[in-house]
């Protein structure tokens, strides 16, 4: 394959910089697409310029001076027949200084602004110029570039690719005409050197066709990719576990509650999935509080009934001793043995959960991240199911599915709802299944917006709240800086309440207490020894004590749109009414405004999540150690929604029918050497 390497006329520097931009071929380079554009076809009379407007003009310098107040500046007048404005420069050479004189003839390209002598514009473009210097022909683009690469360097490299034998149509004209999206070819040109008469605007927010149709192309590789992953997944062996009769009909009999139609719906899913021969990869997503973990137990009994294993894993010890409770439970009654691994266990109680697992002797094995090391084996794995999956990286969820084989079944549970356009773009090739109903009973939490001011009405609250014998947390902010600090806070927050509120039980926990304390002040939580449970965001992840309804969370602000909704769903789990307090401090900023706002009307995770996602975007809202998948560049879920349904609807029908045409897309597309493991 032709390398950037091989094209004439790139310097070694150039090179090393392109790599640096993660473009080393033809093909990749021509998928870097301008930010914006700038139009150098026109030139503006000075009398003419708009605030707010960029506009290139060209004039005589009349008048240069550097300046010291308010602080050092370049300050060059010019003027044209039409007037006079000035141009300020805050960073300059001397160099500069020189080529801006006196009587210069200069042509400036910038944005309009209000300065101290009117309209002004700061840092334009400049060069020397003379009466018969021509105007550029066409829009110029602005790439997005690193240090020692210039706007000039890299549009010189995109030129010298720019030619029809690295711009062949992977896709056959029936995929994208009937959308009415140009050829590929037309497209790039189109972007890269835009006519004149172009629509800057139109341009700028992407809203041409030309943007579409890479947009779809790119939305069309990501499907296509998760969908041959899905198929090859579809192909691979894993155990046929056949549906249980026995165990899961004694749960639900021991069961104090009946299964909620939505999570009927989503244990048939499952237990079909179980019984293919293939393995299953799917994503269980329920708001707080839906019943997550007895549909896992449910699952887990199919395995076990058919005499495999199953492995539990959470994020943190809290939630998995809470498991291992709950599961323990349920399941011993029916015979079932089940082994537990933490990083705090002593030695020797470690070596028997690790051999309980490897001989088999234990059916279910429930942990954190201990259990996809090294030396924990199991017999017969046949059902991995991780818990709070977006805690885990992708190389830890595929540890733990190695420990079997033929692979396991895998069952993954999220509270944090995936956004639709999330769900079917870069989780395009897991089953979801859905569970959108709460138990019965529940009654809706109240959600209060308190300034901070009013700190002590609060407090007062809370105090007779827990005399009524209700259990309240107080969650102590987030102190992104310094964890230290964070502690810090919620220690003396922590002993203010016992001096205020003698009269109260008090408890205090946060992550650096060693495991087995911080198990005793839950459990303590639990069985209602405690009124009020001071906290930092350790008890954000599953934490379930139905009788603790008061929630008060500090410095709500500060905390992000998921973070709020599940430390929010902490509450609300009993048949109590509920109410959660945030508490904020002025001033807001616009982004913290707008999620207080959020999470003050909405309580369903998915609406909540989809404003999340509209206020950061997906890279934020991913993280990087969400997937393999590279991030789109191009497409945006929500302006190219429409798109991204065409590209699924279409990608299954293209593998079978058009497998060449398939690999030259992807090759295209994912030429950077993306490697597409993901889940
Ligand atoms: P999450 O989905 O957040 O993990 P949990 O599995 O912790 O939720 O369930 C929350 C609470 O609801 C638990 O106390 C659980 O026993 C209870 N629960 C689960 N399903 C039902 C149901 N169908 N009816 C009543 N209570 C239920
Ligand atoms: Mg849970």
């Amino acid at each position: 394959m032709t390398t950037l390497a091989d094209i004439k006329g790139l310097t070694k520097p150039q090179l090393a910089s392109l790599k640096k931009l993660g473009l080393t071929t033809p093909q990749n380079l021509l998928l870097h697409l301008p930010l914006r554009y700038v139009d150098e076809t026109r030139i503006t009379s000075i009398r003419d310029l708009r605030l707010g407007e960029s506009a290139q003009i060209e004039g005589e310098v009349v008048h240069a001076e550097v300046t010291y107040k308010p602080r050092k500046a370049l300050i060059v007048r010019l003027q044209d027949a039409s007037g006079e404005v000035n141009l300020r420069f805050l960073h300059f050479y001397p160099s500069q200084v020189a080529s801006l004189s006196v009587g210069k003839q200069i042509r400036a390209y910038g944005e309009v602004r209000h300065g101290f002598f009117g309209y002004e514009m700061v840092h334009p473009q400049c060069k020397a110029v003379r009466d018969d210097t021509p105007v550029n022909e066409q829009l110029t683009p602005v790439y997005p570039t690193t240090a020692g690469l210039t706007q000039f360097n890299i549009r010189g490299a995109i030129a010298r690719v720019l030619k029809p034998e690295f711009l062949g149509e992977t896709l056959p004209e029936s995929v994208y005409r009937p959308f009415r999206l140009p050829g590929f070819e037309h497209s790039i040109v189109t972007l890269h050197s835009p006519p004149p008469d172009a629509d800057l605007t139109a341009l700028e927010n992407r809203a041409i066709p030309e943007w579409r149709r890479l947009a779809f192309d790119e939305l069309l590789a990501q499907q296509l990719s998760m969908r041959k992953h899905y198929v090859k997944r579809r192909a691979s062996d894993a155990p046929m576990l056949k549906p249980s009769v026995r165990l899961v009909n004694q749960l639900l009999e021991t069961l104090p509650f009946k299964l909620t139609a939505a999570q009927q719906k989503v244990v048939a899913e499952i237990a079909d999935d179980l019984t293919q021969p293939h393995p299953m990869q799917r994503l269980l997503q329920g708001d707080v509080g839906s019943g997550k973990t007895i549909v896992a137990a449910i699952a887990a009994l199919q395995a076990i009934e058919a005499g495999w294993q199953v492995a539990l894993m959470a994020p943190t010890e809290i939630l998995a001793e809470q498991h291992y409770k709950k599961l323990s439970h349920w399941l011993e009654p029916l015979g079932v043995r089940i082994a537990w691994l933490t990083g705090s266990q002593n030695k020797a109680a470690r070596q028997a959960n690790l051999d309980a697992a490897s001989s088999g002797a234990a059916q279910m094995v429930v942990g954190t991240h201990v259990l996809f090391q090294e030396n924990v084996s199991f017999a017969r794995l046949g059902l991995a199911i991780i818990d709070e999956q977006h805690r885990f990286g992708v190389q830890q969820r595929l540890a733990l599915r190695q420990k079997g084989q033929p692979e396991p079944h895998q069952l993954m549970m999220s509270a944090t709802p995936i956004p639709r356009t999330l769900s079917m773009s870069y989780y395009a090739d897991l089953d979801v299944s859905v569970i959108d109903e709460l138990p019965p009973g529940r009654t809706p939490i109240i959600t209060k917006l308190v300034a901070d001011e009013r700190r002590d009405e609060v407090l007062a609250r809370v105090h007779e709240a827990c005399l009524q014998g209700r259990q309240a947390y107080w969650v102590c902010p987030l102190i992104e800086e310094s964890e230290a600090l964070q502690l810090q806070t919620a220690q003396d927050t922590y002993a203010h309440m016992q001096t205020t509120f003698p009269d109260l039980k008090i408890a205090l926990v946060h992550g650096r207490l060693k495991p087995a304390e911080k198990q005793a002040v839950m459990d303590a939580f639990a069985r209602n020894k405690i009124h009020l449970l001071v906290a930092t965001t350790v008890i954000e992840v599953g934490v379930d004590v139905p009788n603790a309804s008061l929630m008060v969370i500090e410095h709500a602000e500060r905390f992000g749109l998921s973070q709020l909704h599940q430390l929010r769903g902490r509450v609300g789990r009993g048949a109590n009414k509920s109410t959660c307090i945030l508490l904020y401090q002025m001033p807001l900023s616009e982004t913290a405004r707008a999620r207080l706002k959020v999470i003050f009307e909405n309580t369903d995770g998915f609406v909540i999540a989809q404003e999340d996602l509209k206020l950061r975007g997906p890279g934020e809202y991913l993280g990087t150690r969400q997937s393999g998948v590279p991030m789109l560049k191009i497409a945006d879920l929500e302006r190219d929604a429409d798109l991204l349904q065409v590209a699924k609807d279409m990608a299954g029908s293209l593998l079978e029918t058009a497998p060449q045409a398939v690999e030259a897309h992807l090759q295209r597309w994912l030429s950077q050497g993306a490697e597409l493991v993901k889940v």
